[in-house]
């Protein structure tokens, strides 16, 4: 089908887009963010190392995120493509992606900044993996398996800021990385999960029909 890589902005819906596409095309979700999620609540190695980073909204360091991108992309249920999330994040992680499996699609979801704030902050997660908005849901527990919800750490405001801070710096340079490659593709994310999930799914549905 196809590799594809999400860009955007933390809080544009990168998350909830690929969950979404991942059911559609029948390829798997890859997070790095939920990956070390998943390590720090299991207590692993790599979790107690990442921990503190992320907490602080920094990045975790370009050679041990490319190392667990490869290992997860060498499984055989990468094969027919793959929708990466969170990753690459910076020029470093994406010239080494370049090395081992090239993307076909980069979508970048184009959001508002004060949005992303607004929405992260009302962001509640629950550990089944559901993701949920105070705004549309104002329970404290999860409506699939009725656990309670909980806010990530680095989904504080002060944290949310320095995300975006980061994310202009380190991560905003990969538009023109992969513009430069003809792989671009920007979508305006302002419109809501439907709409855009509409205008995704679109460059992929284009780009598949001329394979
Ligand atoms: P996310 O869920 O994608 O917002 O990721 C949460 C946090 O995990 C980020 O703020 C970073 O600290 C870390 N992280 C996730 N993906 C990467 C990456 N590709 N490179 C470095 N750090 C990452």
């Amino acid at each position: 089908m196809a590799r594809i890589v999400l860009l955007g902005a933390p809080g544009a819906g990168k998350g909830t887009q690929a969950a979404l596409l991942k059911e559609k095309y029948a390829l798997p979700h890859i997070s790095t963010g939920d990956i070390f999620r998943a390590n720090i609540r299991e207590g692993t190695p790599l979790g107690i190392k990442v921990k503190a980073i992320i907490d602080r909204g920094e990045l975790v360091p370009d050679e041990l995120t490319v190392a667990l991108v490869k290992d997860r992309l060498a499984q055989p249920d990468c094969k027919k493509g793959y929708i990466l999330d969170g990753f690459p994040r910076t020029i470093a992680q994406a010239e080494a992606l370049e090395g081992f499996s090239a993307p076909e699609l980069a979508i970048d979801i184009d959001v508002d900044h004060e949005a992303v704030v607004r929405r992260i902050a009302g962001r509640r997660m629950c550990k089944c993996g559901e993701t949920y908005h105070t705004s549309t849901h104002a329970s404290a527990e999860c409506a699939k398996c009725g656990a309670k919800l909980y806010q990530r750490d680095d989904d504080k405001e002060d944290v949310v800021r320095e995300r975006l801070r980061v994310y202009e710096a380190q991560t905003k340079p990969l538009i023109d990385f992969y513009a430069s490659r003809g792989v671009l593709h920007t979508v305006d994310g302002n419109g809501g999960v439907e709409s855009t999930f509409a205008l995704v799914s679109e460059v992929i549905d284009g780009h598949n029909k001329v394979r």
